[in-house]
């Protein structure tokens, strides 16, 4: 083993979680500092894997008292830089993973208590197993934390029926700033007690203290899942496909995905090997998941008579409705794949925004125009979950135009997009977060009424600014 240099306060951690989860050589911490889109390397004076909850608070307390920042990581997934340290090298990396046993399931309650470093599949497979859904799934589920879902309130496919990571936990175990364990792992779904504290810690990429765990909401598993592919005319007929659907299908609506035609035309260049539903194009395309707790007939049966009736109204061109699990999951790779073929296709200026569901044809319409007028030739890459009134708006090159030379344009195109965003009264960041990437845009969008109350809360739970420094505000 190398000769370890003397430090004294990494010989404090090394103390608390032993002298092997205390990561400080180069080789060792490099695949913690860089966030997962390659974009951003930061610096750090270790990396440290506690094993439960006493530990981490141990660590926060040493932190605490040495003043060292403290970055806590989970699968390292986030999308905004909220999970790497800055360039400073001053802060510790505080790695959840190692807390990752799930503590137990309460069938009657329909709750399951798990650690924060919990793999997000590992908790659905988990439930299932317990013949239950835990309905969070995002297409980084396979590496992603309940943790790191907690801390950025993340969406994915199904909030329409079952809402984003807040609407499914009932309790936190939390260690604050100053390193006490606060117990609020309450399996309650009423508890008017005073301030919601829970709600603070949610969302709050790790600025304000750190979770450890973790009270979920199971659900009955669904006995069916339908899915379909609906060809539209414009982003208009899929609002009306939506109202339609809802109407009819309540709340069996699991799903409901946008995709352009430019996204699909990216996936069939990059994946010739998906499947291309449809001989020809469509200017645009619904993903739509349909579940039902009674039987696969029940299912089909709603599903089948709701796209009929869109067809024969004229809301939709054209469908097909998945007839196996096997096309079902190929209709979602679609889908799941956009991202995947636009970092093949280079470099792109992405935008995780919301709108009021009703606006979301006339925001794209004029954010569409504002850009082609300001940037001619550029390619909306416009897909998301339209559902939710979320879009990931992201921008692509002209055809032939050189990446590198589109992306010095970002600071321009952000704010054609935002202020778009900001004239419908929408978000910013609909689920991804703000972390270190969109800290600038959140102090010019949000009012400084919200500002302050938002450093007013930081300033009482961290008082010393030692979580996660850098990353909201
Ligand atoms: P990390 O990236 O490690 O951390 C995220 C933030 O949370 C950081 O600020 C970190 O400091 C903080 N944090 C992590 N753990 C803790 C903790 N225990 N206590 C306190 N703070 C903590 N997001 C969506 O919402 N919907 C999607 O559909 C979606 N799809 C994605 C698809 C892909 C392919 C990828 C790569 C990402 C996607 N994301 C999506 C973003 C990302 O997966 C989510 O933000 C996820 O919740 C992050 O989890 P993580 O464990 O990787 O967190």
């Amino acid at each position: 083993m190398a000769e370890v240099a003397p430090d004294g306060f990494l010989d404090a951690l090394r103390a608390i979680v032993g002298p092997e989860r205390v990561l400080a050589e180069a080789g060792d911490i490099a695949s913690f500092l860089t966030d997962w889109r390659g974009r951003f390397t930061g610096r750090a004076r270790a990396v440290v894997l506690p094993g439960d909850s006493a530990q981490v608070a141990a660590v926060v307390r040493a932190c605490r008292d040495a003043r060292v920042p403290i970055v806590p990581q989970g699968g390292r997934t986030g999308l905004v830089l909220g999970s790497v340290p800055d360039a400073s090298g001053e802060a510790i990396v505080l790695s959840l993973r190692r807390l990752n046993r799930i503590r137990s399931i309460d069938a009657a309650n329909r709750t399951m208590t798990a650690e924060a470093g919990c793999i997000l599949a590992d908790i659905q497979a988990a439930a299932s197993e317990a013949g239950m859904l835990f309905p969070l799934s995002l297409a980084a589920e396979g590496s992603c934390t309940i943790g790191g879902n907690l801390s950025t309130n993340a969406g994915g496919t199904a909030v329409l029926r079952y809402g984003n990571t807040r609407e499914l936990c009932l309790g936190l175990e939390v260690v604050t700033a100053d390193g006490e364990v606060w117990d609020g792992l309450r399996g309650l779904r009423k508890d008017n007690t005073g301030y919601a504290l829970r709600e603070l810690f949610i969302g709050a990429e790790g600025t304000l203290g750190v979770i450890t765990a973790a009270v979920l909401k199971l659900y009955p598993a669904p006995q069916a899942a339908l899915t379909a592919l609906v060809a539209l005319d414009s982003p208009r007929h899929a609002l009306d496909l939506l109202g339609l659907l809802q109407a009819r299908c309540g709340a069996s609506l699991t799903g409901f995905e946008l995709m352009s035609a430019f996204c699909l035309q990216l996936v069939a260049t990059h994946f010739p090997d998906l499947p291309r539903p449809f001989s020809g194009p469509h200017p645009q395309y619904a993903l739509v998941e349909l579940s039902s707790n009674e039987s696969g007939e029940h299912a089909q049966t709603l599903l089948e008579a709701a796209v009929g009736a869109a067809l024969e109204v004229g809301v939709a061109r054209d469908a097909v409705v998945a007839t196996s699990n096997q096309q079902a999951l190929g209709l979602w790779r679609l889908r799941e794949h956009i991202p995947l073929a636009q970092a093949a296709a280079g470099k792109n200026i992405k935008h995780d925004i919301s709108l009021p569901v009703s606006t979301i044809p006339d925001f794209i319409l004029q954010a569409d125009a504002a850009l082609q007028a300001a940037f001619p030739g550029c390619q909306p890459v416009t897909f998301g979950h339209l559902g939710d009134g979320n879009l990931h708006y992201n921008v692509a090159p002209a055809d032939g135009e050189a990446h590198d030379a589109f992306l010095a344009h970002q600071g321009a195109i952000n704010r054609i997009v935002h202020d778009a965003v900001a004239a419908f009264n929408g978000s910013i960041s609909a689920e991804h977060g703000i972390g270190m990437l969109k800290r600038e845009e959140l102090a010019r969008y949000k009012s400084p009424v919200e500002l302050d109350m938002m450093r007013a809360i930081k300033a009482a739970l961290d008082p010393l600014g030692i979580m996660n420094p850098g990353k909201i505000l």
